[in-house]
């Protein structure tokens, strides 16, 4: 048997922590695991395009546990009710390649990349950041918001979308968390929500080079955290913002990031820094504090890794009950496979 995490009880082991610190908890996790980044196998998630969308499959593993999520980008997908982002994952034990857990990871990918954003902008944005703007107000937001307010104190958020009715949604969700001393408002343009802001996270869906962020909206000492770009011919920086001559970029892991990050509009001479020598003390995320930092987030599958052992932990540890599916066979003599159809092919038959 193998243990399954639905919506349900991701909802439920949420409910227990409360979603800032799940996601604090998560944060540290990543931390760990990045620490030991050469521990792991890595490599630039598979993916499929079409002309819509996107899905990708993203495995790591660092010898003990194998971790593979699948998940989709599909930005139109919200004008006939579905979700732009779905996921799911599996974690298994490398020792025998047996399944351990199958969970959702649709709701654990909002919670995980919050986490790596607030982890990334602990070491990249000007201590002392209060204002957050926010430009893209879909599911991923308030996961957004929850982490810097939690993680980094942000005190002001600036919202902005395209879609009034996003930012509806998105207020109307921050009213009822009611995070404390948290400052709501509402932005009439993108430029509007990022002028002054300490930190701008862009988060669009839009499968095509977009310019959510021009050369003119950034400020000395501004911190970028752009999440939406994620895939080749996804981007939202305008180009000449990372040829400041000031700008630090630093990615989750180069070889992806050169081809689904904002960076791959950079030719590959570009110099970046990963995200693990940050956080390993080997490179600082920030230098002046006028420097401008970019946190080039494209999702890498570590992330992933780190989430489904955690949600295995708390799972066992926690209250409720504990689901199983029977993914895979669980039979005397190994080699008898046969055995959990002969009874009824014999029965039936074996032409029936
Ligand atoms: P979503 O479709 O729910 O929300 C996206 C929002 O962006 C929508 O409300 C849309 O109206 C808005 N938008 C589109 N173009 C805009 C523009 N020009 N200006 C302002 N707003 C604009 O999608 P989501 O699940 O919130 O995901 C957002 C993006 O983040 C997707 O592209 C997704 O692929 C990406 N993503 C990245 C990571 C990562 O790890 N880097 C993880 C999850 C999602």
């Amino acid at each position: 048997m193998v243990d399954f995490i639905g919506i349900e009880r991701v909802q439920a082991l949420v409910a227990q922590r409360g979603p800032a610190r799940f996601i604090a908890e998560l944060a540290r996790e990543i931390q760990d695991d990045f620490c030991r980044w050469d521990e792991f196998e890595k490599s630039p998630r598979h993916a499929t395009h079409s002309k819509v969308g996107v899905i990708e499959l993203m495995p790591a593993c660092d010898g003990r546990l194998y971790a593979f999520k699948y998940v989709n980008g599909h930005p139109k997908n919200t004008g006939v009710g579905l979700l732009t982002v779905t996921a799911f994952g599996v974690l298994s034990d490398v020792d025998t390649g047996y399944p351990l857990l199958l969970s959702e990871l649709t709701l654990t990918t909002a919670l995980r990349t919050a986490a790596t954003s607030a982890l990334a902008a602990q070491h990249m944005a000007r201590p002392g950041s209060r204002s957050l703007a926010l430009i893209g107000n879909g599911a991923q937001s308030e996961f957004q918001v929850i982490a810097f307010h939690h993680m980094l104190g942000i005190r002001e958020v600036r919202l902005f979308d395209v879609d009034p009715r996003a930012t509806d949604k998105l207020v109307r969700n921050l009213e009822r968390l009611a995070l404390p001393h948290l400052r709501v408002v509402r932005a009439t343009s993108a430029a509007a929500a990022v002028a002054g802001a300490d930190i701008v996270t862009t988060v669009t869906a839009d499968k095509r080079n977009a310019v959510i962020l021009t050369p003119e909206m950034i400020e000395p000492g501004m911190h970028i955290n752009a999440v939406g770009g994620d895939c080749p011919g996804k981007t939202e920086l305008h180009r000449a913002i990372l040829e400041r001559p000031d700008v630090r970029v630093i990615v989750e892991f180069e070889p992806q990031s050169r081809i689904e990050g904002e960076i791959q509009q950079m030719p590959a001479e570009f110099r970046v820094t990963e995200l693990a020598d940050v956080l390993r003390g080997r490179a600082s995320g920030r230098g002046a504090a006028g420097e401008v930092t970019v946190f080039d987030s494209v999702g890498f599958a570590l992330e992933d890794f780190s989430s489904l052992r955690y949600l295995m932990r708390i799972h066992q540890e926690e209250r409720g009950e504990r689901t199983q599916v029977d993914l895979v066979p669980d039979l005397e003599d190994p080699k008898d496979l046969f055995s959990l159809l002969a009874p009824r092919a014999v029965a039936a038959g074996v032409a029936a």
